[in-house]
């Protein structure tokens, strides 16, 4: 059997090991269009590659992904997490698990990784040819035809595992085969915020607040940093994937409002205030800061809110603890445009999963064509999830059934 991947990123390598070890009889070929393999794999995680995450929950897994939610909730039954993890280490890559459950390589160098895989297609005789890119697909019935500049090859199987297009012109190649294709447009972004001066708090995490957006149902929560150019974290990250459509739409100009205390009850709010109030008359607004806010951050609301860093909090009235409550509670900010989070990005849209059979990984208008990783509407938010996507759809690929 002739078996082609097409795309020499993580899931092709995840998917031409799998097809070779189930097909052991068979030629598998890596076709890589560019001179490098594994290139986003060597970047990732700021060169550390947060190759999964330590979640072994598949229900609470699957909550990480905005698209492929549901489909990869079943495929992680086949393929999950602790299998990766297991998968690396057996192959001597040490793995380490960090607090907010990131999962690196011990050496902290994504390196390991590509070596891993480079040593893996060595040993199992899988072939790769660089500056090799298909132009075209096309289905001979039971077989398929890959056409690259200069010739055409015919193959019995070809697993698809070209990464995500942001350009809808990437995908017509797959579309001309049948599928149908979502659109594709850019997740896990930071939120620019030019005019509002809470970018001179840049530096400082805050570490639970709630964040939502406008005219939404957005909701996130978690870490959120200041940057000088606005808001990025956590909080910020997870908004923008499952909001990468809908915020797209909006041109990325929206008002995105923050509850600093992550308290939604704002009588509570309220009758914590008064009771500093009355407890600590005598001390200063700015000294004496409730629920342990950061410094920088009371002080700054505290101006914005337009009251004096040095009055008392028994010279607090009503309406200023009012104000205090609105702040801290439902703080709005204009966010206009968005910057590229520099450690992770990827592409909302790509190949429709309903044009997939995910049982298989099989197209479902071209026999024995495969689809793995991000070339299909299944992006996740940071944390490894991503990686962990492309590890399972390409194990569930490579079994070509
Ligand atoms: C800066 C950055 C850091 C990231 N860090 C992390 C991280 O730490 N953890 C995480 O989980 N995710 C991370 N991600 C996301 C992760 O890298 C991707 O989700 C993952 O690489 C997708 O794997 P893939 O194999 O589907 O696609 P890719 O890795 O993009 O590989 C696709 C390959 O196909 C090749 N190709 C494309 N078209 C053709 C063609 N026609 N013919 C032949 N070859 C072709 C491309 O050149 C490429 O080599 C990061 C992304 C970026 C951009």
């Amino acid at each position: 059997m002739q078996i082609a991947i097409i795309g020499g990123g993580a899931a092709g390598f995840f998917a031409a090991i799998h097809a070779k070890e189930n097909h052991p009889q068979s030629t598998v070929t890596i076709f890589e269009k560019s001179k490098k393999v594994l290139a986003k794999v060597k970047i990732s995680g700021g060169g550390r590659c947060n190759v999964t995450n330590g979640c072994t929950d598949i229900k609470e897994l699957s909550e990480a992904y905005p698209r492929g939610n549901r489909k990869l909730r079943k495929a992680f039954g086949t393929f999950n997490t602790k299998h990766t993890m297991e998968w690396f280490e057996s192959r001597g890559v040490a793995l380490v698990t960090q607090d907010d459950n990131c999962v690196f390589p011990v050496s902290q160098d994504s390196q390991s990784i590509i070596d891993c895989f480079l040593n893996e297609i060595k040993r199992l005789e899988i072939n790769l040819e660089m500056s090799k890119g298909v132009k075209r697909i096309e289905s001979l019935g039971e077989q398929i035809e890959l056409a690259f500049s200069e010739q055409t090859l015919v193959f019995d199987k070809v697993i698809v595992t070209t990464g995500g297009s942001p350009k809808r012109s990437g995908l017509d190649w797959l579309e001309k085969l049948g599928h149908q294709i979502e659109e594709p447009v850019p997740s896990l972004f930071t939120f620019n915020m030019p005019n509002e001066s809470i970018r001179e708090l840049m530096g400082i995490v805050i570490e639970n607040p709630s964040v939502t957006i406008q005219g939404t149902k957005l909701k996130s929560d978690g870490p959120l940093l200041i940057t000088h150019w606005g808001m990025s974290g956590p909080a910020i990250l997870k908004l923008s994937a499952f909001g990468a459509r809908i915020l797209g739409e909006m041109n990325y100009e929206f008002k995105t409002q923050v509850n600093w205390i992550n308290v939604q009850n704002t009588d509570l709010v309220l009758s914590g205030l008064k009771a500093i109030a009355a407890d600590h008359p005598n001390k200063i607004l700015s000294n004496f800061r409730p629920y342990m806010l950061r410094e920088r951050l009371w002080h700054y609301l505290i101006e914005r809110c337009g009251l004096s860093k040095q009055s008392t909090w028994g010279q607090t009235g009503k309406k200023a603890l009012n104000k205090i409550v609105n702040i801290l509670t439902n703080d709005i900010y204009e966010v206009s445009g968005k910057t590229t989070f520099k450690e992770e990005f990827v592409t909302c849209g790509g190949v429709s999963l309903e044009s997939i059979d995910f049982k298989t990984m099989q197209s479902k208008t071209c026999p024995n064509l495969y689809f793995a990783g991000e070339v299909m509407d299944i992006d996740g938010i940071t944390g490894g999830y991503n990686f962990q996507a492309a590890w399972t759809t390409a194990f569930v690929a490579g079994k070509l059934l």
